[in-house]
């Protein structure tokens, strides 16, 4: 049935009748139950038609880094849709997108010298594929055509994405239709550092799966290695050891094998850096971002290139075979504009570094002792909390319970977007959550996301018929 909104200047956003607005024609994510609509946004929340307000503790998937409804980000959207609406960039360059790639590449990591941009992250992956792919053919090493990534980390669903990607379940039902991408171990302390090893020896070891992957398939035929700096979705919050992202660019090196970095969830300032890969002391090929870049206020992502991978292709064929209609769209432009402004002006790098601690800190004073919380683990506003069924075996929970969509609608009860996933060790067991909420968390807002995570956890294992020994 679908309801009217009656929208009056008093009363901006009532609702007549019952609490959603079901749509009969929305093909959505799923056909089995109801959600909330969200009719407004409100700094750190969002408020739904019923005027319940949920505390925006994912910026949904890591996108609304400023909050919303932020006041210059919406001016500037204003002020661009009253000047330029489209230009296809077939014909026209303009203003924003310019000048959002001038900005981008002033702060972007050494070597990276060119943006393309697109409509989010999947296209920024799809886009960066097809450019390794072609630089390849450009210089004349055409055997060089496949993608090396890693289990765990998830790069998109787009074809060609997907098939980079390694989380399993996502995979499964679309195998015939990737193409065939071989996957090395991810760097995943809490699950593979063995107990004789140091961190910076557990680091090497899974680097120098790359070597010998290399190797196995032939160096001559492998064109890219795609890795999150940060793995966000599938992983929940997963840094790299010291020293793993050095010995990656040694052996990309090495092998004249291009790095591209996907930094779609974990760029954008979101673990305290513009791009995330800058704590590692290292540059890549290519760099993908979206997400934070228009920060839920228009879809936008951006492949950066490095000048060599430019370069080729102007002296080569001069053009890159590829392109979308929406590339490059002023309005998207404008509001990452607006959304470095913002960033830039506010400090927000630094902010995001100082109560991403505070965000840790809180987290383990709750579930450092919890009998059922593994590893409290991130980097910046970006954090990750893994449910196990033992700590001292780190067993997992069974994956029949479901305990990670339990607890995404117990903490939506208790007016809590987070972003849970299971599946965390290998596409199918372990169970996190993981939080990434906006630059402009307060210190009260922290203590606000922890206390309703704790019940949201607490009310999911109590109902699941997990026995909880101590908390
Ligand atoms: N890459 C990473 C690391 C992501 O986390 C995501 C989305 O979650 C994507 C790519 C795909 O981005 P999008 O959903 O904007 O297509």
């Amino acid at each position: 049935m679908l309801l009217a909104l009656c929208v009056t200047p008093n009363n901006p956003f009532t609702l007549s009748g019952t609490e959603n607005i079901m749509s009969n024609h929305i093909f959505g994510r799923t056909t089995r139950g109801t959600m909330p609509t969200a009719v407004k946004g409100e700094g750190c929340y969002l408020i739904d038609a019923n005027g319940k307000r949920y505390f925006d503790g994912s910026g949904g998937a890591a996108v609304s880094c400023l909050g919303h409804s932020d006041p210059h980000v919406r001016q500037a959207l204003h002020q661009q849709i009253d000047q330029l609406d489209f230009a296809h960039t077939g014909f026209f360059t303009s203003e924003p997108a310019e000048r959002l790639a001038d900005r981008l590449i002033e702060k972007a990591p050494a070597g990276l010298d060119r943006v393309y941009l697109v409509s989010g992250g999947s296209e920024a992956v799809e886009a960066a594929i097809k450019l390794a792919r072609q630089y390849f053919l450009e210089v004349g090493e055409p055997t060089r055509h496949r993608v090396i990534a890693r289990r765990q980390s998830y790069h998109g669903n787009t074809l060609g994405a997907l098939a980079a990607g390694g989380n399993e379940w996502r995979r499964a039902q679309f195998a015939p239709l990737l193409v065939d991408t071989t996957h090395i171990a991810p760097c995943f302390e809490y699950r593979g550092r063995q107990a004789n090893e140091s961190q910076f020896e557990y680091g090497q070891r899974v680097a120098n799966e790359l070597e010998t992957e290399i190797l196995r398939v032939g160096p001559e035929t492998v064109m890219a290695f795609i890795a999150e700096p940060v793995v966000g979705a599938t992983a929940g919050a997963v840094p790299a050891v010291p020293g793993y992202y050095k010995r990656i660019r040694e052996i990309c090196d090495q092998y004249g094998v291009l790095l591209i970095l996907d930094e779609v969830m974990c760029g954008m300032g979101r673990t305290g850096h513009l791009f995330s890969i800058e704590a590692e002391g290292i540059s890549a090929d290519m760099i993908t971002i979206a997400k934070g870049l228009g920060a839920g206020y228009q879809p936008i992502g951006a492949l950066l290139a490095s000048k060599k991978i430019y370069d080729a292709v102007a002296a080569g064929s001069g053009f890159f075979q590829h392109g979308h209609t929406y590339l490059g769209h002023p309005i998207a432009a404008a509001a990452a504009n607006a959304v470095l402004d913002v960033i830039f002006e506010q400090n927000l790098l630094d902010r995001v570094t100082e109560q991403g601690h505070k965000l840790q800190a809180a987290l383990e004073q709750t579930f450092g002792d919890h009998p059922h919380i593994g590893d409290i683990r991130g980097r910046g506003l970006f954090r990750g909390v893994e449910l196990v069924a033992d700590r001292g075996t780190k067993e997992p929970f069974d994956p029949s319970l479901k305990l990670h969509a339990k607890i995404k609608a117990n903490a939506m009860n208790e007016g809590l977007i987070c972003y849970p996933m299971g599946g965390t060790i290998d596409g199918q067991r372990g169970d996190h959550v993981l939080l990434a909420p906006p630059f402009i968390i307060s210190d009260n807002q922290i203590d606000e996301v922890v206390s309703k995570l704790d019940r949201a956890i607490e009310t999911t294992l109590a109902t699941s018929g997990v026995h909880l020994s101590t908390h």
